[in-house]
């Protein structure tokens, strides 16, 4: 589903991601560990096509994303491209980023009616059953700046789940929330987790949330995976010196 096939990633000389990679399966639910600047929001950006690599292929479903094909080789990718591509993908981010000049219904339907070309009435229908799914069906004449933090993120997780996508990628969706509001948030994850089988790449601190949701754990250290296994294994008995370490100081 997702493969990243020796992806180098460098701001400058300071090189993120060294020749890393990996594979992720449709349907799998991948959380990504790590200390702050081991490159995890970095693969997650890759992904949205929000970085280019400077070296090697990022893969989902056999097609290019870094690059396009042009008969056997591989280039550059056109605007064009990263735009069909791109479609495929949800991404929430720690900041919500909400448009809030629009209701919760015109931030969850803007997309599918302007990207996909769906009619207004059918995305508006979607959406209701969205807002219902995260609790929200009462706010939908709302706008952003009179919603919680914690309503914020579920209209941004109805709003990526509106594209209907293959994958998508949660980066540290919590980390901006009052500690009261983070349940709600990650209950209506966990249920779109045992619910749908969308591949989830997960960026998070919450230890618990990982251990319920994924069925995977990738431990970065400096741009590479230092280990890997079930969050059981990782959580409970993690072999790498660096593994113990790092979750010492998070749990
Ligand atoms: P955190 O847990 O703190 O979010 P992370 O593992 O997600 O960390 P990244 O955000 O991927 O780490 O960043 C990896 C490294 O790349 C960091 O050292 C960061 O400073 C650097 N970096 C990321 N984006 C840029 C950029 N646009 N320009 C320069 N350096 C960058």
């Amino acid at each position: 589903m997702i493969r990243f096939d020796k992806v180098v990633k460098q701001f400058g000389d300071h090189v993120v991601l060294d020749h890393l990679d990996f594979e992720v399966a449709r349907g799998d639910r991948v959380t990504l560990i790590g200390p702050s600047g081991s490159g995890k929001t970095t693969i997650l950006r890759l992904l949205m096509t929000l970085e280019k690599v400077n070296d090697g292929v990022v893969w989902v479903e056999g097609e290019p994303l870094s690059h396009q094909r042009k008969g056997e080789r591989l280039v550059p990718a056109s605007e064009k491209y990263l735009r069909t591509m791109r479609k495929r993908i949800g991404m929430v981010f720690q900041q919500f980023n909400l448009f809030p000049n629009m209701t919760v219904v015109e931030n969850i339907t803007e997309a599918p009616i302007h990207v996909l070309g769906q009619s207004k009435e059918s995305a508006v229908r979607r959406a209701r059953e969205l807002l219902e799914l995260v609790g929200l069906a009462e706010k939908e004449n709302a706008h952003p700046n009179q919603l919680s933090g914690g309503q914020q993120q579920r209209v941004a997780i109805a709003r990526a789940l509106a594209m209907d996508p293959d994958i998508l990628l949660l980066d540290e969706v919590t980390s901006a929330l009052d500690p009261e509001l983070v349940a709600d948030v990650l209950d209506v994850l966990r249920q779109i987790a045992r619910d749908t089988d969308i591949t989830m790449l997960i960026v998070t601190h919450e230890m618990k949330f990982a251990k319920d949701v994924s069925n995977r754990v990738l431990m970065f250290d400096k741009g590479k995976i230092v280990e890997e296994g079930t969050p059981e294994q990782i959580f409970t008995a993690p072999e790498h010196e660096r593994t113990s370490r790092f979750l010492k100081a998070v749990l």
